[in-house]
């Protein structure tokens, strides 16, 4: 949070390549690339060859064909960047795939709730997520991760927004704004409607807007990931607010990007060296490593971030602990980066693996963890 530039990615190259617009994102990942010595490429996409048909399959491999080190990708389609996963060998990073998941926005947003109430720890803090929750990537990663850390979610929303989740919800803020201590309202995601929802948003806002009137002076923290429509999902009011936590959300989004950056182009290569000296085995594509060597590879500052990762980013595997796929290379060479749990605790290293000699054990010779 800082803000000082540092050398730790001197060298490595990032390429950020925006399918669907982005102010935010877009500009803070390639902030926070600049910021830890890399160098990013933005691919102008309307001027890229996607335009000209080229498949997604062969744009990711001829990206790849440049060596990256990391790929920074938003598509409106869910499910793209886990496909790009298998072509590359730079670590993929979701910048926001259509309704899916937003994973830096989750953490950030979690950042930045964790840092308003000092404590990593949520459970008794209740948070309304407001507006067009149905449609929203950033509701699917709130909400998967802020309930990891305890905390109550409350869905307020018209019914043709309400998501196919049992959660609680109610369709009137004014039911539970004594109860909440967070709110994060969210921006009617128009771009993925097949049919309008509401005459305007004008409509929308006289139910949904969150006002001083609604707040009057509870302590209740207010988010947004923006854009915001102003005077529809916030008052002009609330934003001038010192209740309201958009600008700190967009500037802890740029640290919390650095960190998933140094993350994954740094401690996976430190890690990569060092597993070279150590015993690994492998079965399919899955790496395991024993007890020990989770000790002497243990991960430094990152585990609460890393702890924190959307579920869908990780596997349950064989054994009863997680693998995360942050990447891969072709199917027939399989190679791919996986994080350890260990008794169920996140070891939080992870490893290329693209490097590591690929061994085939069988099955019952593999070393539990
Ligand atoms: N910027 C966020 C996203 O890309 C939220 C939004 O666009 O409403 O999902």
């Amino acid at each position: 949070l800082d803000e000082k530039k540092r050398g730790i990615l001197n060298g490595k190259l990032v390429i950020n390549i925006f399918f669907e617009n982005s102010t935010r994102t877009r500009s803070s990942f390639e902030i926070a690339s600049k910021r830890l010595g890399a160098d990013v490429i933005n691919l102008d996409v309307s001027r890229s060859s996607t335009s000209k048909g080229e498949t997604l399959y062969d744009t990711a491999m001829n990206l790849d064909a440049m060596a990256p080190n990391a790929i920074v990708v938003r598509h409106k389609n869910a499910g793209v960047p886990k496909i790009l996963s298998k072509y590359t060998n730079a670590s993929i990073i979701n910048a926001g795939d259509g309704a899916h998941q937003h994973p830096s926005q989750g953490l950030l947003d979690l950042f930045t709730i964790t840092k308003h109430f000092k404590s990593f720890d949520l459970s008794g803090k209740k948070i309304a997520i407001v507006g067009d929750i149905k449609n929203s990537r950033v509701a699917n990663s709130d909400i998967e991760l802020l309930t990891r850390f305890g905390a109550e979610i409350i869905l307020v929303t018209p019914p043709h927004f309400l998501p196919n989740k049992s959660f609680n919800y109610t369709y009137n803020i004014q039911d539970i704004i004594d109860e909440i201590d967070v709110i994060i309202s969210l921006r009617t995601q128009t771009e993925r409607h097949s049919a309008p929802t509401y005459a305007s948003l004008l409509d929308y806002g006289h139910n949904f807007q969150i006002t001083k009137e609604i707040l009057g002076d509870r302590d209740i923290v207010v988010m947004h990931p923006g854009p915001v429509h102003r005077n529809i999902d916030l008052s002009d009011e609330i934003m001038a607010d010192s209740r309201c936590k958009v600008l700190e959300q967009v500037k802890n989004g740029v640290a919390v990007r650095m960190a998933i950056l140094e993350f994954l182009l740094k401690q996976y290569e430190e890690a990569a060296d060092l597993s070279h000296k150590t015993r690994v085995e492998s079965l399919g594509h899955y790496i395991i490593f024993t007890r020990k060597e989770l000790e002497i590879m243990q991960a430094r500052k990152l585990s609460d971030v890393l702890k924190s990762l959307p579920l869908h980013t990780f596997y349950k595997n064989l054994w009863g602990g997680y693998s995360l796929q942050v990447g891969g290379t072709p199917p027939d060479i399989r190679p791919y980066y996986v994080l350890y749990i260990d008794d169920y605790e996140i070891s939080t290293t992870a490893w290329r693996l693209g490097v590591l000699p690929f061994l085939d054990y069988p099955l019952d010779s593999i070393d539990h963890i």
